[in-house]
């Protein structure tokens, strides 16, 4: 029996992944990028691999394999990766005590989780700053890739590894059953994945438009330290992170937390602002981030939105010799 054929539209990581399931099912598979190379959110995020973040049950459960997918790939091809893992950090009582739940709901779910004091934090990793910290959850189950690297191997090694065929450059104007067109050009298959992100404007407008699919924003800086060797030896997350990620919900004392944050730093919520920091091969800090909602956005970066991340920042972080190096902001379908 011959093997059937698969297009998939979008060479971001949705579209890398689709193509790698349809590659292992046996479907001959070609890609198609409008672009010479993927340049949406999959390159313009942090590169956290983030299972902590998932509630239990089929996500989570999702998460962790999405891992293992990495991890596997990442070993085929020597892709740079750490296992970090996480650390949710707490200034404030009403955090430590939204931690302490959690870790509680975590455990009994097996969750490979950890508290720590603030002696064994900043024992254990660099850069955390030490005044007024109470402790921390910390979680062994995440991981760091780096986007930039992973964005240009993964194609390689879909191509090599799984003969995965790759059409850069060319924009698909219109789909059709079992055909696909870009401009005057017209491939055929026996199925088509559209894997575009978060442009819901060239193809299925009227459809995207009549979903709740909406688009997000978010605003990302990139640090470097004067100290070489400096390795932060994990992920590193705020309070505000705990109202971000809904396996966080699970504790019965998120309500009061929220509306604390909505009462002393409303500006945060109002921008979506939680921040985080993640750690590359090279020592480099990616630090966001922001999230504004919706169908169309001002291009622009905002400074204030950057200041309000970086003033946050340096409640947890000792960020004295880092150095600004880098700006930009991603767009994902939500
Ligand atoms: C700043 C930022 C930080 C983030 N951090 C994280 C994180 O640390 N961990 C995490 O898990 N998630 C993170 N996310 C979310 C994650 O990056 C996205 O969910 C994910 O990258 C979406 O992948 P995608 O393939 O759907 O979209 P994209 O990466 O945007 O890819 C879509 C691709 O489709 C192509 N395309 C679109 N239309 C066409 C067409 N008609 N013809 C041909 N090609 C087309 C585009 O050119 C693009 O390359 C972050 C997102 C952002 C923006």
């Amino acid at each position: 029996m011959s093997k059937k054929s698969a297009i998939v539209v979008g060479a971001g990581i949705v579209g890398l992944a689709t193509a790698r399931a349809l590659s292992l099912k046996g479907y001959i598979v070609t890609v198609i990028e409008r672009s010479e190379k993927a340049l949406g959110a999959s390159i313009r995020n942090f590169g956290m691999i983030w299972p902590v973040g998932q509630p239990d049950g089929t996500l989570y459960n999702r998460a962790l394999r999405s891992k293992m997918i990495w991890k596997d790939i990442a070993d085929s091809i020597g892709l740079w990766y750490d296992e970090t893992g996480s650390s949710h950090v707490a200034y404030y009582e009403d955090e430590w005590q939204v931690l302490q739940e959690v870790h509680n709901i975590f455990l009994d779910c097996e969750r490979p989780v950890q508290l720590m004091n603030n002696g064994i934090i900043t024992g254990k990793f660099n850069g955390v700053n030490p005044d007024g910290l109470m402790g921390g959850l910390y979680s062994d189950t995440e991981m760091v890739i780096e986007p930039r690297e992973a964005m240009t191997s993964i194609p390689i090694y879909l191509n090599e590894y799984l003969d995965v065929q790759f059409i850069w450059g060319k924009t698909v104007t219109a789909v059709e059953s079992g055909k696909v067109y870009m401009n005057k050009d017209e491939v055929e298959a026996d199925i088509i994945f559209i894997c575009s992100g978060a442009d819901f404007e060239t193809l299925y407008r009227e459809e995207f438009s009549s979903t709740e699919i909406t688009k997000c924003k978010l605003q990302m800086m990139r640090f470097k330290t004067s100290d070489e060797d400096f390795n932060i030896g994990t992920s590193l997350c705020g309070g505000l992170s705990l109202i971000h990620y809904n396996s966080f919900t699970a504790a019965p004392s998120l309500p009061k937390l929220r509306e604390r944050y909505q009462q002393d730093m409303a500006e945060y919520l109002q921008w979506g602002i939680h921040v985080m920091v993640a750690q590359n091969s090279k020592g480099e800090l990616a630090v966001g981030d922001s999230h504004e909602y919706g169908l169309t956005f001002d291009p622009f970066d905002q400074a204030f939105i950057n200041n309000l991340i970086t003033n946050y920042l340096q409640q947890f972080a000792l960020t004295d010799n880092w150095q600004l190096i880098q700006t930009w902001n991603g767009i994902y379908s939500n």
